[in-house]
């Protein structure tokens, strides 16, 4: 069992050029409550009064999922968060000796005593601490674990991984995740980022590695390259691990929809799990396999995330694929007259670039058979 924190009103809004409105954080966080995603971090408090307005609209709507907050260790962000009476806040500060001179213009001594001095403070009012350790993945390792310990003893119950610019591979990530997890005794959480293609592998290698949450946002929105897609998350663990979330995949299309017209951001059509094309096939090969028995070509059942496969036709398409597309329009073919119409059909492919529509087929139909009146004879 893995818990899921859905960050997609936060770190998914923050991608740039997103902005949520206040209805469409609130149909969000109602989708993915529904849906059984256990915990949401719905946003930045310190942003201002109107973003609180629509974090607290959030809290007071009495879903299932515990609600977090993000905030930079400091003293503003703190007391804003403690006016949203959420759950949880994510306390973050950078653990890379890079950021921690760069960024802060402090040393590593300061970053511990902000731990120490913050999660306290946090607890006083009435919120459960996770630490959120920024650019960790760049971070020196022993550094890292000490700020986990230091956290630890400050009473904070968890500590963010946070891999900020998505730099690390599954076998470092699980290498690194092992280490924080045998060193403290707390709980570990995964934040990936996709820059390099990897935020899927390196959560499930985290997952592995023992990390007992992970930051998923849904279609993997997100700063620069996203976030580990939430729907990814879900069915590798799945289907690759036998490690379930408890979160009901059946759902993801309507909350992929939502996310992508709330954040204007469209899901590329060979987009894992909820793209439009991903259960979509055209080779004569494949349909014909798939005809056969549905697992010679299906790694798991598009029912399960509410989908199912689509057959088209196309460039790539077998006499078989023609005359069942047929055969559902209520036209009866014969192979050879498939064969006319199949090279109508890839003329067409080769020009539009999509699958032809039934109105499409119905008039290939007629022109192939008054162009060869001697295949068609009725
Ligand atoms: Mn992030």
């Amino acid at each position: 069992m893995v818990t899921v924190n859905d960050t997609t009103l936060r770190d998914g809004e923050q991608t740039a050029g997103v902005a949520f409105s206040a209805e469409e954080k609130i149909a969000i966080a109602q989708a993915l409550s529904a849906a059984g995603v256990p915990e949401l971090e719905i946003g930045i408090p310190a942003m201002g009064a109107e973003e609180r307005e629509s974090i607290r609209a959030i809290a007071r709507l009495g879903l299932l999922a515990r609600f977090m907050v993000w905030g930079r260790m400091q003293e503003d962000d703190l007391k804003a968060a403690a006016q949203c009476r959420v759950d949880m806040v994510n306390l973050s500060i950078p653990v890379s000796d890079l950021q921690i001179e760069h960024k802060l213009k402090r040393d590593r001594e300061w970053v511990l005593g902000a731990i120490r001095r913050f999660v306290p403070a946090a607890l006083d009012l009435g919120m459960e601490v996770s630490v959120g350790a920024e650019d960790a993945s760049r971070a020196d390792l022993d550094f890292l674990l000490k700020a986990a310990e230091t956290a630890e003893h400050a009473g904070a119950r968890r500590i963010r991984f946070a891999d900020t610019l998505g730099v690390l591979d599954p076998f470092a990530t699980y290498e690194v995740v092992r280490t924080l997890r045998v060193t403290v005794d707390m709980e570990v959480e995964m934040h990936a980022h996709n820059d390099l293609g990897l935020a899927t592998a390196n959560t499930l290698a985290a997952v592995k590695a023992g990390a007992t949450h992970i930051n998923t946002t849904v279609n993997g929105l997100g700063e620069r390259a996203g976030n580990a897609p939430l729907e990814e998350a879900v069915m590798a663990l799945r289907h690759l691990h036998g490690i379930e979330s408890g979160i009901d995949s059946h759902r993801f299309p309507e909350i992929s929809r939502l996310v992508a017209l709330a954040s204007g951001r469209p899901v590329p059509a060979n987009k894992s799990i909820v793209g439009e094309g991903v259960f979509t096939h055209e080779s004569g090969i494949h349909v014909d396999g798939l005809i056969k028995h549905p697992s010679n070509y299906q790694s798991f059942d598009p029912e399960e995330v509410g989908r199912n496969h689509r057959l088209v036709l196309g460039k790539h398409s077998g006499c078989s694929s023609v005359i069942q597309a047929y055969a559902d329009l209520g036209i009866l073919l014969d192979e050879m007259q498939a064969g006319t119409i199949l090279a109508r059909i890839r003329r067409y492919a080769g020009s539009v670039k999509h699958a032809p529509g039934v109105e499409e087929l119905k008039l290939f139909y007629l022109e192939t058979a008054t162009r060869h009146p001697a295949h068609f004879e009725v």
